[in-house]
């Protein structure tokens, strides 16, 4: 994939690449009324989006965001399309710089922690995106979120519906992790496993707070890194957030993450194109850091990351091949609810006695969705992460594509690996 995305965005991994910086808040400075969401000016002010675009492009930006961040249909309800669609063909209509379709989170939490099913969430970021790849962006950028499995949700939607290559950033606390509690390095196998072409952070902190995660990021996969950091962190000053770090600050600071691995900076909140101005000119003549030709292979639950050699002590608590007791659970009692309550107690039994990870499969004996009830609830419970050996091929396609984590691959699993 990031072969692809070489080919779009140009001198990619040979000369710093720079994003464009802040949106919302410029169109406040223009008049865009509290209340109004701002990708809804796509379609009531063109020309203001237009001229935020061309305020980046000026000052050296070689990416443009489109102006369509909570442009789903969480935020803007039966106007999300319409309004995605009008914010790539603004930025399409500049003529300049590569465009990259921007797809925010739904501002809710999936389940299990809140109530949006993840279904739900694929078919709600699948509608945007259609939308908005149709107007023919050149790529597309998932940023800002705190929990993987909801970008596993939209990166799922977008490659459903279009075959541009899909940018995926996060949003690291200060301790490094996501809300969700994945590491950098946890994110990176994810989502290289998943197929981004790229992996990136933004928002949240400023850039000296974020040489952490990039350089982790870097380390861990053989993707383009991109980082995209506040102006530093803000003070609330009379409930509004307010950034202090001057673009002459910001420029050395920011500069300093393509030194940690990244090939793409750019700016998030509180960023204007004057830092951007300043990036550029302090981030000119820099090399770019090579990608690792081979990263350790790690493997993931929801909230945690491991080495594969620490995967020990696999349970098959709820291997049917293995374990009578879970044949009997699959074949006695009927519906995937009351399946996925019966094989729950096995699992806390093999956790309690220490097992590493649990190894899945139903070999045959249910309806895969008994994966769907099942594979939240134990990761909601557990860390321990999940590794599926089923041979029915949709089953175990089942699996993996409920599961919120980077397993390892049937075929690593056939050819001996963790085992
Ligand atoms: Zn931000």
């Amino acid at each position: 994939m990031s072969k692809i995305l070489s080919s779009i965005i140009p001198g990619l991994g040979e000369r710093p690449v720079i994003f464009d910086g802040g949106f919302g808040t410029r169109l406040q400075r223009l008049g865009l009324p509290s209340g109004v969401p701002p990708a809804m000016w796509n379609i009531q002010n063109p020309s203001a989006v237009c001229g935020v675009h061309l305020a980046y492009l000026d000052a050296g930006a070689d990416m443009v965001t489109t102006n369509t961040f909570t442009s789903n249909r969480w935020f803007l309800g039966d106007k999300a399309e319409e309004a995605t669609a009008a914010g790539v063909r603004v930025a399409r209509g500049l003529g300049r710089g590569v465009v990259a379709l921007d797809i925010g989170p739904s501002g809710r939490m999936l389940e299990p922690f809140g109530d949006l099913p993840f279904e739900d969430a694929v078919e709600g970021f699948a509608r945007t995106i259609a939308a908005g790849a149709a107007e023919q962006p050149d790529c597309i950028l998932l940023e800002t979120f705190t929990d993987a499995y909801e970008a596993k949700a939209a990166l799922i939607a977008a490659q459903s519906r279009s075959d541009l290559p899909v940018m995926v950033s996060f949003s690291f606390g200060e301790n490094g992790r996501l809300l969700t509690g994945l590491d950098a390095r946890g994110v990176a196998a994810m989502f290289e496993g998943l197929g981004a072409a790229a992996i990136g952070a933004n928002c949240g902190m400023g850039p000296d707070g974020m040489s952490s995660i990039i350089s982790a990021l870097a380390r861990s996969t053989r993707l383009p890194v991109f980082a995209n950091p506040n102006a530093g962190l803000p003070d609330m000053e009379s409930g509004q957030a307010v950034y202090r770090l001057t673009a002459e600050d910001y420029a050395p600071l920011a500069c300093a993450l393509f030194n940690e691995g990244a090939w793409m900076v750019g700016g998030c909140c509180g960023t204007e194109p004057d830092h951007i101005r300043a990036l550029r000119a302090s981030s000119r003549g820099l090399s770019m850091r090579a990608r690792p030709a081979n990263v350790p292979e790690a493997i993931t639950s929801a909230s945690r990351t491991y080495d594969a050699s620490e995967i020990v002590n696999i349970s098959d608590a709820l291997d049917a091949r293995a374990n009578p007791r879970f044949r009997e659970i699959l074949s006695g009692i009927s519906g995937a609810d009351d399946q996925a309550d019966a094989a729950m107690e096995l699992a806390f039994d093999a956790i309690d006695e220490g097992a590493d990870a649990l190894r899945v499969n139903l070999d045959g004996l249910a309806d895969a969705r008994v994966y769907r009830a099942l594979i939240p609830r134990l990761q909601q419970e557990s860390r321990a992460p999940l590794i599926f050996t089923d041979i029915d091929e949709s089953a175990q396609k089942i699996a993996r594509r409920v599961y919120n984590g980077h397993t390892i691959t049937s075929e690593a699993w056939k050819e001996g690996g963790l085992g």
